[in-house]
């Protein structure tokens, strides 16, 4: 017997927490049972694009891990063009420094020009618990610093 599982777009939409509300100001844990990852990423990535954000932190939907995801494709020019999820997440190296405009879907109708390192070494987990370290540039490399400044409790108009 085949069962009608096919559920809609809107039921993995989540909602965004907004700037006042105390979980965007608390630092998140890391993950260490992986099994619902790949259920919470998609949830995470259907609300980004049903948002048309670039990047989101899971406690930025209500969830205190460390999980971030992003997808520049909709940026012109943008050649880092695929969604990536990182998982207990850390920048352990940067280069450079670039002043590049910014906004962010808990802080809505701010948008500012923010000083950030210009690359980045991210060293990270995948869905598989995987190790990995990469180098990222450009417009991953700032959605990439945004975000992972949410998960340490911090917004960017802390910058201002
Ligand atoms: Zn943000």
């Amino acid at each position: 017997m085949k069962i009608q599982t096919q559920t809609t777009k809107s039921n993995s939409i989540l909602s965004i927490v907004k700037y006042g509300d105390p979980i965007l100001r608390r630092k998140v844990e890391d993950i260490t049972d992986f099994t619902s990852l790949p259920n919470m990423t998609e949830q995470m990535f259907n609300t980004m694009y049903e948002e048309s954000g670039i990047g989101l932190a899971a406690n930025q939907v209500g969830w205190s891990l460390n999980i971030l995801v992003l997808d520049t494709s909709s940026i012109e020019g943008e050649e880092n063009n695929k969604p990536y999820s990182f998982i207990n997440s850390k920048i352990i190296k940067t280069e450079g420094e670039i002043v590049l405009e910014e906004g962010c879907l808990s802080v809505p109708d701010i948008r500012a020009d923010i000083n950030r390192p210009e690359t980045i070494i991210l060293r990270y987990q995948d869905l598989d618990q995987n190790f990995h370290e990469n180098i990222f540039t450009g417009i991953v490399s700032r959605v990439i610093q945004h975000e992972l400044d949410h998960l340490q409790g911090k917004l960017f108009i802390d910058y201002l």
